[in-house]
């Protein structure tokens, strides 16, 4: 079979631009296009959350559906991406999407109390289309964390199913674990209710539910792949993925190259290339006036762009704050989780106004000034399965700052002595998880700052790196092959 024989149905609950609250809607967005340039008729499956229903464009409606689980009717209606090639199937079911607030949480940041039977849902329909019972049917079913984890099960006891499946995990840490009443609120099985299925401590784990049942596991980095294998990454579940680790792969994320390229980004005030990359500082400069930051010729403005939450180590930063700044460096932080988290930068900006400043919300705009504006981005994560804004970083000149782990250590070549004689280097890279061996790392970022030669060989090494898609859709259309054929 060659590519453009094969049919995809990529799973998903949140995809760029229509909705999204971290890296995997990026991905839903990226990975299917890169997919249909290698001739994959890869087509994505969502929920009809009001922001999709709002955005997508040729809405008509594909098939009608009565599932017991539910009293009302489902209709799958058929659209395509805003701007782009992607065809998507959305499903209507105004009781369980149709409200405000994110796709998981309401607006006060608490889990929707029925979110099992809305991913239980989206599965059910999902694995509808791999038994077929729908119009379009795929070779392949790909789904995409927890919220998906119940596709694959479902194929596994259907009678008739023609798809095989593929679990992409792209965060280890959500689950999905839900009390054992669900296993009937969904019809699921009751022998799939059992250590070797979906069972998880006496209740229903959805991502353990994909993890056994699929036919082949990936993550989306290398070093993950082998993280998630040990207790200290693998959230409980890393007896499983030792036993399937002849179905599990790591595939790097790639990254949406047309959007991320300082060259044409229209939310830059000066766009760049590694050619004339003297123009950057523009943008620093702008960005500088917007966050209401004084000017500072010599030091370095360092950036940080992330959800506040624990994994992405913002409380071994915290601490090392007073001290970075204290050098003349400022610090330009955009972000939104965690109250505490927030609180505590929110603090530190108010007693340093001329050296910090911190937004907390999400803003896309000011995401793409800080990557262009920053000198120096920060990402101390304590564990990372890809990561997106280490790449990004690369790709604008402005050097990451990463711990060793995940992705970030697949992605960013730390500059040792011999990494910048070989002239791969890319960024800085520390091992522990502490603050010492943080401030250590960006004392180092900060004296080789000062060194304008070396620095700029890291800025052209970075930008030089093929960040995009195709060399990982490549990998994703071979697994495909793999499992159809
Ligand atoms: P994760 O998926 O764990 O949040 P990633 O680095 O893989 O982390 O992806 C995060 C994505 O979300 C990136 O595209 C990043 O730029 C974006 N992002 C995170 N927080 C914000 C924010 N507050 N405003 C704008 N973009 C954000």
């Amino acid at each position: 079979m060659n590519s453009s024989n094969i049919r995809v149905l990529f799973v998903t609950s949140e995809v760029y631009p229509l909705v999204k609250t971290g890296g995997l809607a990026d991905v839903s967005y990226a990975l299917p296009n890169a997919l249909r340039q290698l001739g994959v008729d890869v087509r994505l499956l969502l929920p009809g959350y009001p922001a999709v229903l709002e955005q997508l464009s040729l809405i008509e409606v594909h098939e009608e559906i009565r599932l017991e689980s539910l009293q009302e009717p489902i209709r799958v209606l058929a659209g395509t991406m805003p701007g782009g090639i992607t065809p998507v199937y959305v499903i209507e079911c105004p009781s369980l999407y149709e409200r405000d607030g994110g796709p998981y949480q309401d607006n006060a940041g608490k889990d929707w109390p029925d979110n099992a039977l809305r991913f239980g849902i989206l599965s059910k329909v999902a694995a509808l289309f791999g038994n077929h019972s729908l119009l379009f049917k795929p070779h392949i079913i790909h789904c995409n964390d927890w919220q998906t984890g119940l596709v694959p099960a479902f194929l596994a006891f259907n009678s008739n199913p023609h798809a095989r499946t593929v679990m992409s995990v792209h965060n280890m840490a959500y689950q999905g674990i839900f009390n054992p009443e669900v296993k009937e609120l969904l019809d699921l099985p009751p022998e799939s209710f059992s250590m070797f299925g979906l069972e998880y401590h006496g209740q229903v784990s959805f991502l353990k539910a994909g993890l056994y049942y699929a036919d082949w596991i990936t993550t989306v980095s290398p070093s993950y792949a082998k993280d998630i294998q040990t207790p200290t990454y693998g959230s409980g579940l890393d007896g499983l993925l030792r036993e399937r680790q002849n179905q599990l792969t790591g595939i790097l994320n790639g990254i949406d190259t047309a959007a991320w390229d300082p060259e044409t980004d229209p939310y830059l005030s000066r766009n760049y290339h590694i050619k004339n990359l003297q123009v950057k500082v523009r943008n620093t400069q702008a960005l500088r006036t917007k966050l209401r930051l004084p000017p500072a010729k010599q030091a370095p403005l360092l950036g940080m762009i992330s959800r506040l939450t624990e994994q992405k180590g913002i409380d071994l930063l915290l601490p090392i704050i007073p001290t970075i700044i204290k050098t003349g460096a400022q610090l330009a932080v955009l972000g939104s989780g965690d109250g505490d988290l927030e609180k505590r930068l929110q603090q530190l900006a108010e007693q340093n106004p001329t050296h910090i400043s911190v937004t907390i919300g999400y803003d896309e705009e000011l995401a793409h000034q800080i990557e262009a504006g920053a000198n120096i981005f920060l990402m101390p994560s304590k564990f990372e399965p890809c990561g997106l804004n280490q790449m990004y970083s690369m790709c604008y000149g402005t050097i990451p700052i990463v711990r060793h782990t995940g992705g970030l250590a697949d992605t960013v070549v730390d500059a040792t002595y011999d990494n910048i004689q070989n002239k791969i280097a890319t960024g800085f890279v520390f091992e522990e998880e502490n603050s010492e061996e943080l401030l250590s790392c960006v004392q180092r970022a900060l004296r080789t700052f000062r060194d304008k030669t070396t620095w700029r060989m890291l800025q052209i090494n970075g930008m030089s790196r093929d960040f995009s898609w195709h060399h990982s859709a490549k990998q994703y259309v071979s697994r495909y092959h793999q499992l159809s054929d």
